[in-house]
Parts: structure tokens; sequence; C-alpha cells
């Protein structure tokens, strides 16, 4: 009888042992190739889509940078950059 009970309770502390290798989601490797340019690189925004919700104007790329309709950037570490519409630098 005593056998069951000390099966659960080492599957109880199992459980409740934190995970060895705790790991950031936001930081996935990337897995296309060539790789895309790191959140932190000045083409950052040359990185792949991997989830686009224009109805909401924004979509995600591979590297955590989250791009905006009207240009704008959200960086992962939490910095923002302004809208910089192509038209702007182009007018010139
Ligand atoms: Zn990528």
């Amino acid at each position: 009888m005593h056998d069951t009970s000390e099966a659960v309770t080492t599957m109880v502390i199992t459980l409740s042992s934190p995970p060895q290798t705790p790991r950031i989601p936001t930081q996935r490797a990337c897995p296309h190739r060539p790789p895309c340019p790191s959140a932190t690189a000045p083409d950052h925004d040359a990185a792949r889509c991997v989830a686009s919700h224009p109805e909401q104007g924004w979509s995600l790329l591979c590297n955590g940078v989250v791009c905006f309709e009207d240009t704008g950037e959200l960086l992962p570490d939490g910095r923002t950059v302004a809208p910089h519409r192509p038209t702007d630098s182009a007018a010139r």
C-alpha cells in the first residue's frame, strides 16, 4: 500500500521542481536562411514577417520587432521607432 503514496509523492516533487533551462519566448532562434537581421541591426525591418494582423494595423517580424502600418516600430526591448514613411525620404 505504501508504494502508491510514494509514487504520488515523487510525481508531485518532479512537477513542482523548477525547469533547469528557463527560456525567453521572444528570443527564438531564427529558422530562416540567410538568418534575419537582429532587432538591433540597422536593417532590422528587413526580417521576415511571422505574424500579420492587417486588420489591426501591425505585424510581427522574426526578430521580435512589431511593425505598424504607419511604418512605426516597436522593438523587443521596449523602444519605439517613429514612423518613417518611404515617401518622406523619397521626396527630395
Ligand atoms: Zn527569421
